[in-house]
């Protein structure tokens, strides 16, 4: 982690918690956590989201609060800055919990959501790269640079962003976004959009946020089944780490997760090498580090 992302960190923890601290909903700390992080451009999502293979940047984000689970989330959006408000907004403004590509992003234009370019400067475009994308010798390549995905994204050095929290009413939330993986095909959606793989939060079990390959997160369904544990009694520390072990033993996975119980009691959990977070319950300063092992 660099001091900047670090900084960062710190910066949305504080925002955060001062908004819990004056009586703000969960919702809205995890939300305005998230987007100063999307902002910084210093991490996989909002400004900082990785390309997809034809030179787009397509953002995922969802969020959820527990009292009476309602979610929103938007996939494979384009153009906009802070994918987790368009999320909040789906869940808050339309019936459903799931918006998706184009129209997705122009329900985000639509609330008045700011905006940055599709495709970052020095993307090259053009049909050309799409027909390149999809030839045999790039889906091999693709195929073996996907079993190698953990250490690709430790190259990269640009995190998912996450966020749980615990407001005064007792009301938990939890919210995601993501760029996705490095080298994804066009289209390509992970875990963080899906509720019940990338995010979860029920106030009866606890708020989950995940990073990591989605395509292992979504087959365990990561979130909804650490959460499980938790309505069964489970610790948070020992929830994250028996689910992640299953993901790890069961089909090689690689995550890390964020993980509150209703009372208080958090982990944060990896299987990755590292894992930058932090957290902070309003004494000195907030911790933040880059590995939680
Ligand atoms: N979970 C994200 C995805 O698969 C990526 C990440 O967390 O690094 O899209």
């Amino acid at each position: 982690m660099t001091a900047a992302q670090a900084g960062c960190l710190t910066a949305a923890l504080e925002i955060g918690y001062h908004l819990l601290d004056r009586g703000a909903p969960a919702l809205t700390a995890v939300e305005q956590a998230i987007r100063v992080l999307e902002q910084s451009g210093l991490f996989n999502a909002g400004r900082g989201s990785h390309v997809q293979l034809d030179g787009v940047r397509r953002m995922d984000a969802s969020i959820m609060e527990g009292q009476d689970l309602q979610a929103g989330a938007v996939a494979s959006i384009e153009g906009i800055v802070h994918p987790i408000s368009a999320a909040r907004l789906v869940m808050e403004q339309t019936t459903h919990v799931l918006l998706v590509g184009k129209p997705g992003s122009a329900f985000a234009r639509h609330c008045g959501l700011e905006r940055q370019p599709r495709r970052p400067s020095g993307h090259a475009a053009g049909k050309a790269a799409m027909t390149r994308v999809w030839s045999p010798k790039t889906l091999e390549l693709y195929r073996t640079m996907m079993s190698s995905g953990p250490a690709l994204r430790k190259r990269a050095g640009k995190e998912t962003v996450g966020a749980v929290a615990l407001d005064q009413t007792g009301t938990i939330a939890a919210g995601a976004s993501t760029g996705g993986i490095d080298l994804m095909l066009p289209g390509r959606v992970g875990d963080t959009p899906i509720i019940g793989c990338g995010v979860y939060a029920d106030n009866e079990s606890g708020a989950v946020s995940m990073t990591g390959l989605g395509e292992g997160i979504i087959r365990i369904a990561v979130a909804k089944e650490i959460c499980d544990r938790l309505a069964q009694g489970e610790r948070p520390v020992s929830a994250a780490t028996q689910v992640l072990k299953k993901l790890v033993r069961r089909i090689k996975g690689a995550a890390g997760s964020l993980v509150l119980a209703p009372d208080g009691r958090f982990a944060i959990t990896h299987v990755t090498p590292r894992m930058a977070a932090g957290w902070w319950n309003g004494k000195g300063r907030p911790t933040v580090r880059d590995s939680f092992q």
